[in-house]
Formats: C-alpha cells, sequence, structure tokens
C-alpha cells in the first residue's frame, strides 16, 4: 500500500502511512469500541505522546494548524486593533489568523542566512510599533529561524512569542524541538507535512492552564453546568478520535521520514550544488532541519519556472517559494519592514519534489531532467 503512486505521479510531498499499519491498528480499535466520537483515547494518547516527544508540558489536538495559531493568538491575549508581527515569507495559515481575531498583521522581512524572520527588521518594527501584542515565528520547510536573537528581542520587550512549526515537526534548533522555545507552539498535520492525520493541528506550550484554557475555547466554549451555558465565544476546533488514530501512527515513523527527507536533499545537493546559480537553502551550525522540502534558489540564466515546466512535463511536481505576504492581494495594505529578501528568495526560488515514497530512481530521473536544462 505504502509505495503505491497515484498515476505514477511524483509529488512534492504527498501522505506516507507506516509500512507497520500502525494507523490502521489505532483507527481500528477505534472502530471496535465504536469510539469514533466525540474526544476518546486516541486523542489522548496523541496529545500525550506527542508532548512527550518534543519535551513540552502540555498539547491540545486540534482540527487544523490554522485553528492552532487562531487559539494561541487568543491565548496570548491578541484582540481586536492589536498589533502582531508575522514573517510574510510564509504560507497564508500563519497571517489568516490574525484578521480572524481583527488584529493587525505587520509583516517581517526574512534574512539570507535562514530565509527565516530577520531579528534585524523584527528590531526595526519594534521601534515603530512598541505597542505590538504577539509575534509569530515560522521555521519554513523544516528550517529553524534564528531562535536566540529573536527571543532576546521579544523577552526585552516582555511580548509572547508563538512558533508556527507546522512545516518543522522533526526540527531541532541548539538540540531543541522547533516549536518549544517560544510561549506556543504549533504543528500541522494537513496532508502534505511531514506526518499527516489527513488533516489536523496541534497547539502545545509549557503554560499548561492556558492550553486548558484552548482546550475549552475548541469545545465551543461551555461552561460547568448541568444546561448548556455559555460566558464566552466557542469555536468547534477539536480533533476527531479517529484522525487522532491515524497522528499516533505517524508519530511512531516521524524519525524515519525525516532521515529520508535529509537523504532526498543531500541526493540533489550532491548531484545539482555544481550547476551554475544553484544555491541550496540554508543549514547552519545551530541547526538540525527535518528538511520537509527541498528548495534552491537560481541566481542564472535558468528560472524556477523553466525547472519547474521541466518537470511537470514529466508528470513530476515542484513549485515556486511561498509569495511573500506583504506582496499579497489581499493583505498588500498591511505594513512590511525589511530590505526585500523575501521578494529576491520569491523571485529565485523553488521547491523539488521531496516525498518520502522517492526512489533512488525517482531521484536519478528528475536529477537528469533538471540537468538537461542546463547541457543543451
Ligand atoms: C500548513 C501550514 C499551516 C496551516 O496548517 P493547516 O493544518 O493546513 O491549517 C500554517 N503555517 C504554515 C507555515 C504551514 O505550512
Amino acid at each position: 500500500m505504502s509505495t503505491t503512486k497515484v498515476n505514477n505521479r511524483i509529488f512534492l510531498s504527498s501522505p506516507h502511512m507506516s509500512e507497520q499499519g500502525y494507523e490502521e491498528q489505532y483507527v481500528k480499535e477505534a472502530f471496535e469500541t465504536n469510539w469514533v466520537a466525540p474526544v476518546g483515547e486516541n486523542i489522548n494518547g496523541f496529545e500525550r505522546e506527542l508532548a512527550n516527544m518534543i519535551d513540552s508540558k502540555a498539547a491540545v489536538a486540534l482540527s487544523s494548524g490554522t485553528a492552532a495559531i487562531h487559539l494561541a493568538l487568543k491565548a496570548a491575549g491578541v484582540k481586536e486593533g492589536d498589533v502582531v508581527f508575522c514573517p510574510t515569507l510564509t504560507f497564508s495559515a500563519t497571517a489568516n489568523p490574525i484578521i480572524y481575531q481583527n488584529a493587525t498583521p505587520v509583516f517581517i522581512d526574512s534574512n539570507y542566512e535562514t530565509w527565516n524572520m530577520s531579528p534585524e527588521a523584527l528590531e526595526e518594527a519594534f521601534v515603530k510599533y512598541p505597542e505590538v501584542q504577539a509575534v509569530i515565528v515560522v521555521h519554513l520547510y523544516g528550517l529553524s529561524a534564528e531562535m536566540d536573537k529573536i527571543m532576546e528581542i521579544c523577552n526585552k520587550h516582555n511580548v509572547a512569542v508563538i512558533e508556527d512549526a507546522a512545516e518543522s515537526l522533526g526540527s531541532y534548533y541548539k538540540g531543541q524541538q522547533t516549536g518549544t522555545i517560544g510561549d506556543y507552539g504549533i504543528f500541522s498535520f494537513n496532508g502534505n507535512k511531514i506526518i499527516t492525520t489527513s488533516g489536523g493541528g496541534m497547539l502545545v506550550s509549557n503554560k499548561e492552564e492556558r492550553i486548558e484554557k484552548a482546550r475549552f475555547w475548541a469545545t465551543q466554549s461551555r461552561d460547568q453546568a448541568q444546561h448548556y451555558q455559555h460566558s464566552e465565544l466557542g469555536f468547534n476546533y477539536r480533533m476527531s478520535n479517529i484522525v487522532a488514530g491515524v497522528g499516533r501512527g505517524q508519530l511512531k515513523v516521524l524519525e524515519k521520514r525525516v532521515e529520508k527527507k535529509k537523504y532526498i536533499f543531500e541526493y540533489y545537493k550532491r548531484e545539482l550544488e555544481g550547476l551554475e546559480g544553484v544555491e541550496f537553502m540554508p543549514i547552519n551550525d545551530w541547526d538540525e532541519p527535518n528538511y520537509w522540502l527541498s528548495a534552491l534558489i537560481l541566481n542564472g540564466q535558468i528560472r524556477p519556472i523553466d525547472v519547474i515546466q521541466a518537470l511537470e512535463k514529466e508528470n513530476i511536481e515542484s513549485r515556486p517559494i511561498w509569495k511573500p505576504m506583504h506582496l499579497q492581494p489581499f493583505f498588500e495594505k498591511y505594513d512590511f519592514l525589511g530590505v526585500g529578501l523575501s521578494e529576491k528568495l520569491f523571485d529565485n526560488g523553488m521547491c523539488l519534489p521531496s516525498d518520502t515514497k522517492m526512489t533512488d530512481e525517482d531521484l536519478e530521473k528528475v536529477v537528469g531532467i533538471i540537468k538537461r536544462l542546463w547541457f543543451k
């Protein structure tokens, strides 16, 4: 089952269930006890097992990573009119929940060393918006942001840090799991992430009482009473017990998935690094990434679109780097601080197929198609 390909297509990153069938076993147990809903043993197990694995005190399983960011913002006290700093180079799901809270995003540029939030641009933002309520940091493509500098700046201003670790489960910054360094961390189990539950998310924190509060909001904010009573706005954001079963099984193979992602990255790097204008994503000394996607920039004559089209012709999926939020029609009215490095990364960057089901033959094929563009 696990090696079957849909239409022989090579994907960027697609679901990969365990060879051992762990996920099915957990889901089967839920079926056999009719415990498909409401909350049940798989949810409790998934929360406990993930929290243990990453060394966090508390976790709440939710319907998506986006929901987790939303509740993290609420837990950090973000409300109408507040300013939230957010990296510009990210997926829109990082920024959308700021708008759900009727708050105002201010977008922060990337730096060249990490591709993630620039500490220099962040300092500038604190000068311009000293009233900021929270900072969201993203660990893009599994590369960790420069957390020591970012935490130092945020601690100096006593502002909550939310780590969007949707793409970086299994990535370590100086030995610490990304998502556990700031006040709150979020993970996503969407279909293309390093492990998936088909869809889902997790909010983690060492502030146990804040996680309990998030659990309460996520379950429609039901007060403790015989009747249905609500003194706060509620959300239907909890994960189902079936979905959590898939997650428990996937956690068992996370390490193997990281190993394969690293193998893929190193294969590409070995084969393509010498090509004119090719520069791979930065792996810093402090960083032990999960290599979720192998990304690179092309500074020469061959453009990302040339590579993407050549691969697509052979039924192989690849894509450009995230388009910065401050260039998005929906978000362009918000402020942006930086020198425009994120725009350069967007103009020149792309992600190669990084699916953990790829064989050496597949990798050879991708590399062959790319090299032909340089040597024709
Ligand atoms: C996938 C992703 C999310 C959103 O997660 P969902 O589970 O799809 O809601 C948020 N931020 C980043 C950076 C992501 O890549």
